[in-house]
């Protein structure tokens, strides 16, 4: 993809000042900086093509991001699992910790923050001493898409990553799915049809392996200014939440 597309792309999604930016991936992952935890993920996966080329052309543009696949953020065993879309271009692609540097992950992590999830309301950047608690993060889609919008076939391509994911999670986790999106690419992960789980803000789908996932549209800057999402609609999904999984607790 040409630069002058990611110029553009990028253009209209504004970062945050208060971010720190890490070296270039090259450099982080010469210097044995990954931040990875282990778990089936693959900086140097090039299997979507317009993402790959998306990246290439990124990496030339702003060679202070971070510009790989990301990976995902949080203890692999926690009981809360977090299901986004993708990566945003001056967010999770310029910090490489999901929902780092752009304006969705302001009301998340404020959110996780207030119901003890986080140890620290604000994510700044990928070597902070934030922590997630018992919460884990992941994007359906590792790779920033141009426009934020994967393709059908990248959702099921990078499906794989997220399914070697969710086979860590507890028998009694709450995965909340952040948008349709990420919805169905959970549930094709877990192997089960989308029809027989419909998405709506707020619905709860008791899953058969003991899980339940709960649906919330996405904190992005669109649905929050348009109030589509209000921050009590989000704290209301992660009360819910800290409550199932209270409910299992000793
Ligand atoms: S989106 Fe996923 S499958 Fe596609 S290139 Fe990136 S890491 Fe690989």
């Amino acid at each position: 993809m040409p630069a002058r597309t990611v110029s553009k792309a990028a253009a209209r999604q504004a970062p945050r000042r208060t971010v720190t930016h890490l070296p270039p991936a090259e450099f982080r992952a010469g210097a044995g900086q990954w931040p990875s935890d282990g778990v089936l993920f693959d900086r140097n996966c090039t299997d979507c093509p317009r993402l790959a080329n998306f990246l290439a052309a990124a990496r030339k543009e702003y060679p202070q991001y971070y510009n790989a696949p990301v990976p995902p953020f949080g203890d692999p065993n926690a009981r809360l699992i977090i299901a986004g879309l993708a990566p945003g271009f001056h967010g999770a692609n310029a910090s490489s910790r999901p929902f780092t540097g752009d304006h969705a992950g302001i009301l998340l992590y404020r959110t996780l923050h207030e119901f003890g999830f986080a140890t620290r309301p604000e994510s700044v950047s990928a070597d902070d001493d934030l922590r997630l608690i018992d919460c884990r993060i992941n994007n359906s889609v590792k790779c920033v898409p141009p426009e934020n919008k994967p393709l059908p076939i990248e959702i099921q391509t990078c499906n794989r990553y997220l399914q070697a994911d969710l086979q860590h999670a507890p028998r009694h986790s709450v995965i909340v799915a952040l948008g349709s999106v990420a919805h169905a690419a959970t549930l094709k992960a877990l192997g089960l049809k989308a029809r027989e789980y419909l998405f709506a803000h707020a619905a709860e789908h008791r899953l058969p392996a003991g899980q339940v996932l709960i649906d919330s549209y996405h904190c992005s800057r669109y649905n929050t200014q348009t109030r589509r999402l209000t921050p009590e609609m989000f704290a209301a999904v992660f009360r819910r939440a800290r409550a199932l999984l209270s409910a299992h607790e000793d």
